[in-house]
């Protein structure tokens, strides 16, 4: 087994995929900085590491779960070692799909792991075209090619689903450009608009 990121958090969940239960492991750090992050702590890399044998056992023993989803943060910072995780994923639960989130910024990573897992989660922040409404919220750079490149890798896989958080600044304009843009690339996917919830920083 090779290396393996460091786990932050694990929840058995049944809000994170329509219609399924989820074993969701979360990642640290993030290359995002967004207003209302949902994980601010494990984007920041402030998290209690949890043992790999918690994983394991998790996996070897919870059988309501009916999807592994791969969260974070943002998994795809981890590279190889996220390869590895898929992989141990792959040989202790051959029956279960695995999901993997993103807000599309690496998509050489999501090309890497593509064939290895069964869909993606990506976060449509903003209209896509609009770069200055997606930097307001990311407070990072954006790059609208990264974000195209991931969707179509996304598009072709059986659970992908794409998301959007309704913020109080996206116009109802924003979002029918946000759904435009999914339909136009998502392959026919799952669009997700979600409501925002203010989180105190
Ligand atoms: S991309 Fe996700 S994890 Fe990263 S800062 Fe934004 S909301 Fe948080």
């Amino acid at each position: 087994m090779g290396d393996l990121p460091k786990i932050a958090s694990l929840l058995t969940s049944t809000i994170d995929h329509p219609g399924m239960i989820s074993l969701n492991i979360y990642l640290p750090y993030c290359n995002f900085n967004c207003i209302g992050c949902h994980n601010r702590a494990i984007a920041k890399g402030k998290f209690n590491e949890i043992p790999l044998e918690k994983l394991i056992w998790e996996l070897d023993n919870n059988f309501i779960v009916d999807i592994v989803i791969i969260t974070g943060g943002e998994p795809a910072l981890h590279g190889a070692k996220l390869l590895n995780l898929i992989d141990l994923i792959r040989k202790r639960r051959g029956d279960l799909p695995i999901r993997v989130d993103s807000n599309g910024s690496l998509p050489d990573i999501l090309e890497m792991i593509a064939c290895h897992v069964d869909g993606f989660a990506i976060d449509i922040k903003a209209p896509p075209f609009d770069r200055d409404k997606y930097e307001k919220t990311i407070r990072a750079r954006f790059c609208p090619d990264d974000l195209m490149r991931s969707v179509k890798i996304a598009s072709g896989l059986p659970y992908t689903i794409f998301r959007t958080v309704k913020y109080p600044w996206l116009t109802e304009d924003d979002l029918e450009e946000i759904r435009r843009f999914v339909s136009t690339y998502g392959g026919g996917k799952p669009h997700l608009v979600n409501p925002y919830f203010e989180v105190i920083e």
